[in-house]
């Protein structure tokens, strides 16, 4: 047929050609079928000819038996190829081909024949649809990816970049739509700046051909943010780099996290290296085990005097006090076992000099974010300072300063622990209360520095008598206390009394003065009802004893004196109340010239004006005046009111006003401190100097000490009288007569009282008045009850008379009439004569 008239070459392309050759009349019926065709289905090409597909031994599938058919139908009626693809079976399974019907003309141009073209393109079918398939996973991934993802191209000379694609994220990311990025060069879509930035990192990756990671921080629409890049480089066949892909993630919570991070670790560093306090941390756990130092800054180094490398790694309990360790470390433990998260405590620390050192100890516990302890961190700030202050104070608040011994305070609980212990071992507790001899005068004489020299040395003597469980404290100027433990009677007490006036005796060297110390000491022992407060009590009065019979002797204790003492102790309360509420008074007794009668002066004495116990005498509270150092402070205010009283009656009476006696204690005088007073006495009453009177009693004469001579000298050469009041009873020779400026001596009323009763009495107290008139005084006597006692005594020429027989001591207002009386009558007795 018209096959063979196709040329030689043609029919052999035809027959070894790969593709499927066919040729179907207008019909549809095979007129010719390749060889390569006839074997995909299994049979000689002649088995084929004049039949339509799905005509034979079908292997076209029956839908593609359909297209093919009405392909032919189309290509025959519409002269033109189609292009269409069918599926076939073989035995190794299904196949596709694609095929091409092209209709076959003649010289008119009508159809006369359709040729078909097959090629079997499964293969390629397989892999066109994995393209697809890879393609479409790619896109998905690509555009649903939260990371930002791009695909660059490379220029030829590697310096600029074109986005081929990006995707979704990105445009998010960067706030910058897709289609102005896509197709576009970088600098055509950000700032120069920013495009320089990116720009740079690409060709970092065009340089170094590997995949490249860059953290950097750009300007975007989104706003200034950090990001972290991958760039891939791919190379073409020639190995240049021709694409980037990109992967773009913004990192800058994570960065600002990070940088927060740093901050606060730079903050720690800077607050633990350069803090004033020293700090520390110390491990919870290790091989080594627990609370050692794993970090310490410059203060702890200071604080404890060594190197970090002498500190790193040792236990914590290493550099604290031994005392401290155990409890140290217990507490820390009790940190990690939840019992507190923090506390503050005192602890000592050990110096690399030895030194024990204070420090305010604060611990915490630090954990990791998951909770689990990291270390402890150590706060300590130097105290010692404080401390040795505190210590300081603590025992001067307790000891006396001058020679360190325990004060009262500490004297009084330490008699409190003594007086259990012996009240429960059925043993006796003695108390020694010692008030030295003249040291008033020693003060007077060398001078306070030399005073508290001695007081030092005597001190150190009065130690050197104890036994290791006695203590001795010094509670005054002059006074120490001694408490002795364990004693089984009173004889024990005395051995230890005259021990210590022995040691006393020993000469002590005062600025090259050798002088000897001596004591009054009053002894009470302990019995079962005793109090801290009355044992002393009790001694402090049998000290008094001792003073008052003379001083350098111990007295012990007994019932009597410790009522004596409680009753001192509230008069003396109740007296400083009194002169606060100005309760005194003073009243006036007056002096009567004996052969006269005329009064010639009156005597100041001192009366309690008492709220609930009305006016009370001298004798009722004058001795706790003078025990408890009231004497003075009261003396001069009766003198004061006394030369203001003598002062107004001198300017009412001129010179039939009387003297004024003022009674004075030996206390008032020395240091020049009685001149004084009586100067401002008497020039606050212009009182004049020859009125004035002071009496000292002769015990109390016997008592003073040199400076109070100088005072009494001082007073009688301006004109201030002197006398000697209850003359005759002191005891003493009138030796004292010839050193001391006496004026007047009072004779003791026991003498006018035994006047009238025995013969002997009489006898004395003429003697006594003719020493006195014999040596020029005045001579006054006291106490005249009777007008015999007047008649006697003015017979023995005494001078002048004080008593009942007249008058008591009365108020000022009283005594104002009297001596009006007194004036009226002196100028009548001497109108006759005048
Ligand atoms: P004194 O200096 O011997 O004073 C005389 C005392 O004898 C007064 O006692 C007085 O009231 C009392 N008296 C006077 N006439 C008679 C009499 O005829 N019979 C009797 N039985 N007694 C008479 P008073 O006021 O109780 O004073 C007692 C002592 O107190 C005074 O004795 C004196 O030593 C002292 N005194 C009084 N006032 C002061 C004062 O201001 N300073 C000082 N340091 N001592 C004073
Ligand atoms: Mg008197």
């Amino acid at each position: 047929m018209s096959s063979q008239t196709r040329p030689h070459t043609a029919e052999s392309l035809l027959v070894n050609s790969p593709d499927f050759v066919v040729r179907f009349d207008l019909d549809g019926n095979r007129l010719y079928v390749n060889p390569t065709l006839a074997e995909v289905y299994g049979v000689p090409p002649e088995e084929l000819l004049g039949r339509g597909v799905g005509k034979t031994n079908e292997v076209v599938d029956p839908e593609s038996v359909a297209l093919m058919r009405a392909m032919i139908v189309e290509v025959v009626r519409d002269l033109t190829s189609r292009d269409f693809e069918i599926t076939y079976r073989t035995p190794g399974g299904a196949r596709v081909a694609q095929y091409r019907l092209v209709p076959e003309l003649d010289e008119h141009g009508r159809v006369i024949e359709v040729l078909g073209l097959g090629r079997d393109v499964t293969e390629l079918a397989r892999v066109q649809r994995e393209l697809v398939e890879r393609e479409t996973r790619f896109r998905d991934v690509f555009d649903n990816a939260l990371d930002s993802m791009f695909l660059l191209e490379v220029s030829p000379d590697g310096q600029h970049f074109r986005n081929l694609e990006i995707n979704p994220a990105l445009a998010r990311m960067s706030g910058i739509p897709r289609e102005a990025m896509v197709g576009k060069y970088i600098e055509e879509v950000v700032p120069p700046e920013v495009a320089e930035a990116v720009n740079s990192k690409y060709r970092h990756c065009v340089n170094a051909g590997v995949p490249i990671e860059e953290d950097a921080e750009l300007d975007l629409p989104a706003g200034r943010r950090w990001y972290h890049s991958t760039l891939i480089p791919a190379r073409d066949e020639t190995g240049r780099v021709y694409r980037i892909v990109g992967i773009t993630r913004d990192i800058t919570e994570r960065h600002n996290a990070q940088l927060a991070l740093a901050a606060s670790e730079e903050r720690f560093r800077l607050a633990f290296d350069d803090s004033l306090l020293g700090m520390a941390l110390l491990s919870v756990d290790g091989e080594d085990g627990r609370f050692r130092y794993l970090r310490v800054n410059k203060a702890m180094c200071e604080f404890l005097g060594l190197t970090a490398d002498q500190i790193l790694g040792r236990p914590h309990a290493d550099v604290l006090a031994p005392e401290d360790a155990d409890d140290t470390v217990a507490t820390l433990n009790g940190l990690l076992s939840d019992a507190y998260t923090n506390y503050h405590t005192e602890r000592r620390f050990v110096h690399a000099n030895g030194e024990t050192v204070w420090g305010l100890l604060g611990a915490t516990l630090v954990r990791n974010p998951e909770g689990a302890p990291l270390h402890v961190l150590a706060q300590v700030e130097d105290i010692t300072t404080r401390k040795r202050v505190e210590e300081q104070l603590a025992f001067r608040a307790l000891h006396d300063d001058l020679t360190g011994l325990p004060n009262r305070a500490l004297l009084m609980e330490h008699l409190g622990s003594a007086l259990a212990r012996s009240q429960r071992n059925g043993t006796h507790l003695a108390v020694f209360f010692l008030d030295l001899d003249d040291f008033k005068s020693l003060n007077d004489s060398f001078g306070h520095a030399a005073g508290d020299a001695f007081l030092i040395k005597v001190a150190a003597r009065i130690g050197s008598t104890l036994r290791a469980s006695d203590i001795a404290a010094r509670i005054g100027g002059d006074e120490f206390v001694v408490v002795c433990e364990n004693l089984t009677e009173l004889s024990g007490a005395t051995v230890l009394a005259e021990k210590i006036q022995r040691a006393l005796a020993v000469e002590i060297d005062l600025d090259g003065h050798r002088v000897t110390a001596s004591a009054s000491i009053g002894v009470a022992l302990s019995h079962e009802h005793s109090t801290p407060e009355n044992l002393l009590h009790d001694a402090d009065a049998a000290m008094y004893v001792a003073k008052h019979s003379g001083g350098q002797r111990w007295q012990p204790a007994d019932a009597s004196l410790h009522a004596a003492a409680i009753r001192v102790l509230s008069v003396e309360a109740e007296l400083r109340r009194a002169i606060e509420q100005q309760e005194l008074r003073v009243h006036y007794q007056p002096l009567v010239d004996l052969h006269t009668g005329a009064i010639v002066g009156v005597e100041a004495l001192v009366r309690w004006q008492h709220p609930q116990r009305g006016l009370l005498l001298p004798r009722e509270f004058l001795d706790v005046a003078e025990q408890r150092g009231l004497i003075g402070e009261i003396g001069q205010w009766v003198l004061r009111t006394a030369c203001n009283q003598a002062g107004t009656w001198r300017r009412q009476f001129g010179d039939r006003a009387p003297a004024m006696s003022v009674n004075v204690s030996s206390r008032q005088l020395g240091n020049q401190g009685l001149h004084r007073q009586v100067d401002a006495a008497l020039a606050a009453s212009a009182l004049p100097v020859e009125k004035l009177i002071l009496e000292l009693t002769e015990s109390q004469l016997l008592k003073i000490r040199a400076s109070a001579t100088t005072d009494l000298r001082t007073l009688s050469e301006r004109g201030v009288k002197i006398a000697i009041d209850d003359f005759g009873t002191g005891h003493a020779g009138y030796e004292y007569l010839r050193r001391l400026p006496v004026d007047e001596i009072k004779i003791d009323k026991s003498f006018t009282q035994t006047l009238n009763i025995d013969r002997t009495g009489s006898a004395i107290t003429a003697g006594i008045v003719a020493l006195g008139l014999g040596l020029g005084l005045t001579v006054v006597a006291k106490g005249i009850e009777t007008t015999e006692q007047l008649h006697l005594l003015r017979d023995m020429g005494c001078t002048w008379g004080q008593g009942w027989l007249w008058h008591r001591a009365l108020p000022a207002d009283e005594i104002h009439a009297l001596i009006a009386q007194s004036a009226r009558d002196a100028n009548a007795r001497r109108s006759p004569t005048t």
